[in-house]
């Protein structure tokens, strides 16, 4: 069975931290594989992976393919495969592919399915995991089509780790034409790095409720001194930031509430379901609809005045029934304490 581990490169020239893992699941199915790497640098990309095991090393590093777009990291894609003749195709499940990888199954002929969380190899035959009905069902699956393509969901396996060394990658001849290339990336617009409160990488998920905006025991809301503590926090630790649905919703009703917050944040039936070691949900009431996206919170804690909320009824490792503005200013001041 051959494997082939098609990656591409950032910006910079340096692979993502998804194409490492997916090199862990490529070394993991104990089988030949070659390395195919597209995008800017893409020769010393592979270089710095050379110890990995490949039996080659493929590399699409034209101009064409330094920026991210469809019908150029769709060709090169196709002729790298091409080149290559794998069976199986594993690739990270990143913006850049999952864009343009299921249009190149359909060049190549082959079957192609994303989010694989885990994959095994017995014999011939590969079998994958993926979740099902927002990661209620956990599939375990095999397909006898060839090529078969497998998008790898990022922070699920561990990133591979080796020497680096000369790789020799062979350049693989790709034919773009002048239609191909009429798109651009013209600048990026991005918000400046503190502003940056979604980090997929950050060892802790911090969740904000919307018990932060509501009246406390004074009477009186106090948005600002919300807002001032969990950036405080946020700053101190870089942990990533969730929300609640009912707190993102407020915004969008023209209420005040936390302005650094929007809808990407939110955690939950209807949001996204991280991956983080662990997660403390503050003034979030933890209800089922919520709770249900910290199924990949290992270690789950939570702050809440209410001792029969959610998080209590098993929901939550260890629940502080406590008021979240007295804590979260503790823990800051720890924090600064602590010189951090
Ligand atoms: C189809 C459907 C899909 C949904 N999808 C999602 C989803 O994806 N994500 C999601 O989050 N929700 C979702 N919901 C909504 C969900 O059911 C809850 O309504 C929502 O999560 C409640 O948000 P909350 O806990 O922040 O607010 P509230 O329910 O208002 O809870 C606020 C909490 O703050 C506590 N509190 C107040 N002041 C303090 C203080 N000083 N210290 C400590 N604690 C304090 C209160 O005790 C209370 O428990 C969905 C609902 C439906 C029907």
């Amino acid at each position: 069975m051959k494997i082939l581990a098609l990656l591409h490169t950032q910006a910079d020239g340096s692979l993502p931290k998804a194409a490492y893992e997916t090199l862990t699941a490529a070394t993991s199915l104990g089988q030949p594989f070659v390395v195919g790497v597209i995008g800017a640098g893409a020769a010393a990309a592979a270089d710095a992976v050379a110890g990995c095991g490949a039996a080659e090393f493929l590399a699409v590093g034209d101009e064409a393919v330094s920026q991210p777009r469809y019908a150029t990291d769709a060709a090169a894609a196709a002729a790298l495969i091409q080149a290559a003749g794998p069976e199986i195709v594993l690739a990270p499940g990143t913006a850049r592919f999952a864009r343009c990888l299921p249009g190149v199954a359909h060049r190549v002929g082959a079957q192609v399915d994303t989010h694989i969380v885990a994959l095994c190899g017995e014999g011939g035959a590969v079998h994958a995991q993926r979740w099902f009905y927002r990661q209620r069902i956990l599939g375990s699956f095999s397909r006898a089509a060839r090529p078969w393509m497998l998008l790898l969901d990022g922070g699920a396996q561990p990133a591979w780790q080796g020497a680096s060394g000369a790789a020799h990658a062979k350049a693989v001849a790709v034919a773009f034409a002048a239609e191909d290339q009429r798109t651009a990336v013209t600048g990026i617009q991005a918000p400046a790095a503190d502003a940056q409160t979604i980090r997929p990488d950050a060892a802790l998920l911090f969740v904000a409720g919307a018990g932060w905006t509501k009246k406390q025991k004074d009477g009186q809301s106090h948005i600002g001194d919300a807002g001032a503590l969990i950036q405080t926090f946020l700053r101190k630790t870089q942990a990533s930031l969730g929300s609640s649905k009912s707190l993102v919703d407020i915004q969008s009703e023209g209420q005040e509430t936390l302005s650094f917050m929007s809808h990407m944040n939110q955690v939950g039936q209807t949001g996204s379901t991280p991956r983080h070691p662990k997660g403390l949900a503050t003034c979030c009431h933890g209800e089922e609809p919520h709770a249900v996206g910290w199924r990949f919170i290992n270690e789950r804690r939570a702050v809440n005045l209410d001792p029969n909320c959610g998080w209590a009824q098993g929901k939550a490792d260890v629940v502080y029934v406590a008021d979240a503005f007295e804590v979260m200013a503790k823990v800051n001041a720890l924090l600064e304490a602590g010189g951090q």
